[in-house]
């Protein structure tokens, strides 16, 4: 679609009725691909979601949590009101009057006492652009303190930082068209099947369109991403500077580079080179550094050269380093040797990891910039101080996330407001993090979820609106501001964090600075300010869109900006050079490769690499409440090669202590051949509203980059033991315990029509123990209780039924063999159970001829592994002869890798067998 066109479809309406019904255009929360949403509305007031066919990021497509979205939007566990916790932990229901009178107050003491850099502001991803912009205003111009950073910072940073060095602003040149156009998609540290899904699904149909598109991967694990890969290079977590400058030192020997563009568009070439021949001087030792063979090595240089049109795509596992700056330009240094940017098929593309991470850069989110991509220059701070009239614009960059939670440790900083997310789960050290706030003066977190690790902690608890209620603008990882728009009216006394943050702005004294009434208005205001003085020097501009009305707004379709004054997009930048840096040129860095921070040793010798996995997001605030994202990974797993799992004792299914310099964490084992030996995967979802202790981040080292202030994600140096369970088991139970369980590991995941623990424990227990041990004395289900037990054997079950409806029921073995979960999670949706299920539930076995279904790999229709072999050996080995089979894979298409993977094991177990 041309930039014209979308101008002109800007006028269609978004609310449209069909015959009863409505429909509103959104976006999807999640990652930063930000894929756009029909939510259908129909006339019996249910609401369903699909992709839209006309949003350009996804066109019509979803992943599994897209279309679980409509599942996450109860009002179970929402905090409604402000409340006030007081010092004994005592929480009290208050007026918003009261708390933002509160919050004016105590900011306006502490700042008259300790100075405005004793206030602090931890932003999210997952804010709207319109809110972060009046974050960052009331921060940096009004009470003047630049201590306000975001979760983005965990997040891409280090493109951020890599883009200013090379291109002079943090411009993304690439797009999404770009990965279908290009002959040669390299994912580095990306695995965008999982993260990234829908552009995975784009790669992946463009490549059954046209073979001849290569894929190469560069990851330590064997992820899903894989199945389409041409290569795999499974590199020791942080060699990428040690690959990259290896293959620029390829492309000068082979006489690949492109002087034309360099001479006209690039400085700082000819030091870049001199460097990587000193940190890559031949291909063994790169090999070496990387832990792969050279003719793997050798294989991905020549298949680079040999392709003109090449889009590197690169994410966390480049971006989450204590050198995560210097590996992203190692990749940019290549791209601009080559002169592969900025065309299409051609470039390097940033994929952020959340939903308008993009969006608060473009405000100034981070701790290390200013508004509409202005930096802290005396020009650029007059600027904004003139067009702002701040009172108190700040002088310089506040604290990086890391260093500002710290401050808060040392009591430098004594009040911080905590918007949209989960500190205590998502940043490093988190153990450290948690004191911090345990110790804070004031803490204030606005969400709309009622319990999480981090809001339990805070003073003041703000309602926030929820996804469906929001209304406002995100920006997607290829530039793309798309509009967000509510579908549901606010419950209780929630409020748009925008005007929350007004409110508290008035009450300091700045009544015209904060006198928005409205989204639209904030983001014309953030619109103009792109313009404000700007002589075409920054290339953030929003052009047209600074003069839209409500109803423009209200129907702004989707648009990457720079947007000029006549309305047009770009697709790309930086083809013919104009880049941002004074001289209108690019800057190639010469860097020196380093290892990771924290080197492995006798006492931590294994390296712990943390992500995420497909079906859940963040800290599962949201996508825990849908139970179809629940079957895929229904616990926190530990991800170990099966040659580390023998040499510590381990086996899957059991149980492994990870311990750190920092902190520990307590897993089940999950083998796979597909991790790097000598290094373990964990996921980063799981909080201690969710598991007994799998907070991995509290394992994490803190250490950061020195330019990015990233963190350390990938590479921490842990050991691993075995946890001998004298017993293991699971609750299914229709109410949630009042209390979790006092066992030494327990999970908690919500399945249709009832909530699954998983339980086990080191010390052997009677029947009596057992249950006192999982169920508080109130909590414990009413009504009739069956149980059998061995005691010999240490193996007990257990159901209660009311009016002969299941209310829950308990099955312990010392083993672990214990029956199918998801037949038993069925009974809970019978009205009541006959004599012959209530037999089979003491067995453990069905009384009908239901077969197991395994973990669930299809969340869409609830398809699990055990069934997929089955119907893989009975010759369906194809995705497309599954969904035909079993429909797994048919709708989203989150889970077609995982059946490619499956039908790869299985027939190399045919063929060994
Ligand atoms: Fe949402 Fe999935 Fe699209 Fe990401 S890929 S924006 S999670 S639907």
């Amino acid at each position: 679609m041309s930039a014209a066109k979308r101008t002109a479809d800007a006028l269609i309406p978004v609310t449209i009725p069909i015959q009863n019904q409505e429909q509103t255009r959104t976006t999807c929360p999640y990652c930063g691909v930000g894929c756009g949403l029909r939510i259908q509305r129909s006339a019996d007031g249910r609401l369903s979601v699909q992709g839209d066919p006309e949003h350009p990021a996804n066109l019509g497509r979803l992943c599994s949590k897209g279309s679980a979205l409509i599942d996450t939007l109860g009002l179970q566990d929402r905090l409604l009101y402000p409340e006030w916790q007081d010092a004994d932990g005592r929480i009290q229901r208050i007026s918003w009057d009261t708390a933002l009178d509160t919050i004016a107050n105590r900011f306006a003491r502490i700042r008259a006492e300790h100075g405005p850099q004793a206030i602090a502001f931890y932003a999210s991803g997952q804010m709207l652009t319109e809110d972060y912009y009046v974050a960052n205003k009331l921060m940096k111009g009004f009470i003047g303190s630049a201590n306000i950073d975001t979760n983005s910072r965990l997040c891409m940073a280090s493109a951020v930082t890599g883009q200013q060095l090379a291109f002079g602003e943090d411009v993304v040149p690439a797009a999404y068209t770009d990965l279908e156009q290009a002959d040669l998609v390299v994912l580095s540290g990306s695995n965008l099947a999982w993260c990234h899904p829908v552009l995975f699904q784009r790669l992946q149909a463009a490549k059954q369109a046209r073979p001849a598109l290569q894929v190469i991967v560069i990851d330590p694990r064997r992820t899903e991403t894989c199945v389409i890969a041409d290569q795999h290079l499974p590199i020791a977590a942080g060699s990428d500077v040690w690959l990259w400058s290896g293959l620029l030192v390829h492309l000068v020997q082979y006489g690949q580079l492109d002087f034309a563009f360099l001479e006209r568009h690039v400085d700082g070439w000819a030091d870049c080179i001199a460097a990587a021949k000193i940190a890559a001087p031949n291909l063994s030792t790169v090999a070496r550094q990387c832990g792969i063979s050279e003719e793997s090595l050798q294989s991905f240089y020549r298949r680079f050269a040999a392709t003109a049109n090449v889009v590197t795509a690169y994410s966390q596992g480049v971006n989450q380093s204590s050198a995560g700056t210097d590996k992203v330009s190692a990749i940019l240094n290549v791209h601009l040797a080559t002169g592969r940017i900025g065309k299409p098929g051609c470039g390097p593309l940033s994929l952020t990891g959340q939903p308008n991470a993009m969006g608060g850069r473009e405000v100034g989110g981070m701790a290390t910039t200013l508004a509409a991509h202005l930096s802290f220059t005396p020009a650029d701070r007059d600027c904004l101080q003139r067009f702002w009239s701040a009172p108190n614009l700040v002088t310089g960059p506040g604290l990086k996330a890391v260093d500002l939670f710290d401050a808060i440790a040392d009591g430098q900083i004594k009040a911080v407001w905590i918007m949209a997310t989960n500190p205590v789960v998502s940043l490093p050290n988190a153990n450290r993090v948690r004191a911090a706030l345990q110790r804070c003066e004031l803490v204030i977190a606005s969400d709309f979820v009622r319990h999480t690790d981090t809001v339990e902690l805070a003073q003041l608890r703000l309602p926030a609106l929820a996804w469906g209620e929001k209304d406002g603008t995100v920006s997607n990882s290829e530039r793309r501001i798309s509009r967000q728009r509510a579908f549901l009216p606010a419950p209780g006394e929630a409020k748009a964090d925008w005007w929350a943050l007004c409110e508290v702005g008035k009450r300091l004294g700045y009544e015209s600075a904060f006198a928005f009434t409205n989204a639209q208005e904030i983001f014309t205001e953030h619109a103009r300010l792109s313009e404000f003085e700007n002589t075409g020097k920054r290339i953030f501009r929003l052009g047209a869109l600074a003069q839209l009305d409500a109803a423009q707004y209200d129907q702004l379709t989707p648009v990457q900006w720079p947007i000029t004054a006549s309305g047009e997009g770009r697709v790309r930048l930086f083809g013919e050079g104009a880049f941002a840096r004074e001289n209108g040129r690019a800057r190639m860095q010469a860097l020196t490769a380093r290892p990771p921070a924290q080197p492995l040793t006798a006492a931590f010798p294994l390296v712990l690499n943390t992500g995420r996995i497909r079906d859940q997001w963040h800290t599962m605030t949201r996508t825990a409440r849908a139970s179809k994202l629940n079957g895929h990974q229904s616990e926190p797993l530990l991800h170990i090669h099966p040659r580390d799992a023998e040499h510590y004792g381990l086996q899957s299914g059991q149980f492994a202590a990870l311990d750190s310099h920092w902190g520990n964490a307590l897993l089940r084992v999950q083998c796979d051949d597909g991790m790097r030996i000598g290094s373990v995967f964990a996921p980063m979802h799981w909080s201690e509203q969710f598991a007994s202790n799998a907070r991995i981040d509290a394992v994490v080292n803190p250490d950061c980059d020195p330019q990015s202030g990233q963190p350390e994600f990938k590479h921490t140096p842990v050991r691993v033991q075995a946890v001998p369970m004298a017993w293991q088991g699971f609750l299914l139970t229709r109410e949630p315990l009042a209390a979790p369980p006092r066992c030494r590991y327990w999970s908690r995941i919500p399945v249709v029509a009832c909530t699954r623990y998983e339980v086990a424990d080191s010390e052997r227990s009677d029947v009596t123990t057992l249950l006192s041990a999982i169920f508080a004395a109130e909590s414990m289900p009413a009504g009739e209780r069956i149980d059998w037990g061995d005691s010999a054997r240490g193996a007990y079950r257990a159901a209660w039924l009311q009016e002969g409806r299941l209310q829950a029921c308990l099955f312990v073995a010392p083993d672990g063999g214990l029956p199918e979960r998801h037949w038993l999670q069925s009974l809970f949706g019978q009205p009541s159970l006959s004599m012959a299920d209530r037999k089979a539930l003491l067995s453990g076995r069905s009384s009908s001829p239901v077969a197991a279904t395994g973990a669930i790999v299809c969340a869409c229709f609830a398809v699990g592994e055990l069934t997929l072999r089955q119907h893989i050996r009975a010759g369906n080995r194809s995705p497309a002869a599954l969904t035909r089979v079993c429909q797994a894979g048919g709708n989203c298409g989150s889970c077609v890798p995982a059946l490619q993977r499956l039908i790869d094991t299985e027939l190399r177990q045919q063929v060994s067998a």
